[in-house]
């Protein structure tokens, strides 16, 4: 689609009634407002970006989309790795300017509007010395992680975010307000902790946070490469008998260069525990002696931190701006073999294009708390699963897209044989329809979101996603 049509600006009738602000190519703002992380998709041009204020703008908005028969793109957090924020010539829903937050000390209710980033987040609730329960890199959309899952430090101790969600008001497809919960359209509650992407246009969330923090204690147990495979073997033994408190996540990757670790190492395989306890603190140093025993670590950089801290770790490692390709999926346990597969694909990872880290494979634990909920009381899958595995790369020229491209696939072809088929959506790109079905774990649970889709999104405008397809869907664009 051009960004002119018939001569004119793109969508040149959109309602002057919308209040936000509405840029199109040439516009300023509009570079602005396209940025997303992921530079693989920079030379896509949306044909119109709106920029909503509040939850009547996004009904302005979906009325129009309809009244075109055009889809409707979304950007949250704008972290999604496939780029579905931003598609060439799209109609793009802007939420990120949406950034209220409310957070009731009394009950540790946060009511979080879906333009809010993790960071934001999680800042707004330690004020009270809470902790929502979601991801792990700081400028991550809420939006987009909570309607697929949400998986991070906390998980082992208090689920999923979707596990934690309480409500979620939402925009319809065909332009309603409503408030899905346990006692209000319990169906689409049901679907959208887990399929959310496809059924509706959350607005804001309401979600339970739990006390951590301020203090926690946090950092990386650097091994040598050749501690990796000793120590994953043992990890599954050991995850099942830490606190649920003590989250470990391990990483193989070329050493990027860290605060702290010798410059030698920077480009040489190395094996990383990202250790976060959040435990009492009188018991840390003894927790967290027991994970760096299960090897002999090259450098112990775990200590008292901030809980701010802690969930920031992982920042440095995936910054926005660089080319990114992503895959990932559910691991019953970790054996040697698994361990050995990805020890080789990283000491065979290309070379890094810049002084940034290039290609990791880390494996979220999951596990402990995240079991506790009945896998069938949302759309979201989790049963068997102890990790999720995702192998990242990250590269700057163009020139070295099929080079990495290849690398990243490489490491899913070669842990495809030991993953579950039911995974988590957000964290991979898409791996097409049956993929998307295996996700979500049964043929009841798929055959649920499908039916779902046809009642809240029969025409498929929310097609700029992992896309559940209905068969009647007519939407263009
Ligand atoms: C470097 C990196 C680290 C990550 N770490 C974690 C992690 O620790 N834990 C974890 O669980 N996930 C993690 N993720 C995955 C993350 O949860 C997803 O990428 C998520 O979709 C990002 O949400 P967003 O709002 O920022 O993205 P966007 O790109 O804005 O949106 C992603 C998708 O969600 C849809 N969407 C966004 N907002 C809404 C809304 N309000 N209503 C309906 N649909 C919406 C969009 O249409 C799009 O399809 C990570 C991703 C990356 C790239």
């Amino acid at each position: 689609m051009s960004d002119h049509v018939n001569g004119g600006p793109a969508f040149a009738d959109f309602p002057s009634s919308f209040k936000g602000a509405v840029v199109r190519p040439g516009d300023e703002g509009y570079a602005e407002a396209r940025k997303i992380p992921n530079a693989r998709h920079d030379h896509l041009h949306p044909a119109i970006i709106v920029r909503c204020t509040d939850a009547d703008d996004v009904v302005t908005a979906v009325k129009y989309a309809n009244e075109q028969n055009i889809a409707i793109a979304l950007r949250g957090g704008g972290h999604g790795i496939d780029g579905f924020a931003m598609p060439d010539g799209a109609f793009v829903v802007d939420l990120s300017l949406m950034k209220g937050i409310a957070v009731d000390p009394d009950t540790g209710v946060a009511r979080v509007e879906a333009g809010c980033l993790l960071g934001e987040m999680d800042a707004a609730t330690q004020e009270h010395g809470l902790v929502v329960p979601s991801g792990t890199v700081s400028e991550t959309g809420v939006g987009g992680l909570i309607l697929g899952g949400g998986l991070g430090y906390n998980t082992r101790r208090h689920g999923m975010t979707v596990d934690n969600l309480i409500a979620v008001d939402v925009v319809t497809a065909d332009g309603r307000k409503l408030r899905a919960s346990a006692e209000e359209n319990a169906d689409l509650f049901w679907g959208l902790r887990g399929a959310g992407h496809n059924l509706a246009i959350a607005t804001s969330f309401e979600v339970q946070a739990h006390p951590i923090g301020p203090e926690v204690t946090s950092g990386l147990i650097i091994y040598p490469i050749d501690a990796a495979v000793p120590i994953l073997s043992q990890i599954d033994d050991f995850m099942a008998s830490t606190r649920r408190e003590m989250t470990v996540y391990p990483v193989v990757l070329p050493a990027p260069p860290l605060p702290g670790l010798p410059e030698q190492l920077v480009g040489v395989p190395i094996f990383v525990l990202i250790v976060v306890y959040t435990g009492p603190l009188d018991t840390a140093e003894e927790e967290v002696a027991k994970v760096a025993a299960l090897g002999q670590p090259m450098a112990n950089m775990v200590r008292p931190s901030t809980w701010m801290e802690a969930n920031s770790i992982l920042d440095v490692l995936a910054p926005p701006g660089r080319r990114q390709h992503s895959r990932g999926g559910y691991l019953g346990g970790i054996t040697a073999e698994i361990a050995q597969i990805v020890v080789d694909h990283v000491s065979n990872a290309p070379a890094p294009t810049g002084p940034g880290p290039s290609c990791a494979v880390a494996f979220p634990a999951m596990g402990g708390a995240a079991d506790d909920f009945d896998e069938d009381a949302t759309a979201f899958s989790r049963v068997g699963a102890k990790w999720l595995w995702e192998v990242l790369g990250q590269w700057d020229p163009p020139e070295s897209d099929a080079e990495y491209d290849g690398w990243v696939d490489g490491v899913m072809d070669a842990l495809k044989p030991h993953s579950l088929r039911n995974g988590y959506v957000n964290l991979s790109t898409d791996q097409g329809p049956d993929w998307l079905e295996g996700l979500y774990g049964s043929a009841e649970k798929w055959n649920r979101i499908l039916e779902l889709k046809a009642e809240w999104d029969p025409e498929n405008r929310l097609r700029h996603n992992k896309n559940v397809k209905v068969a009647k869907a007519t939407a263009t664009a």
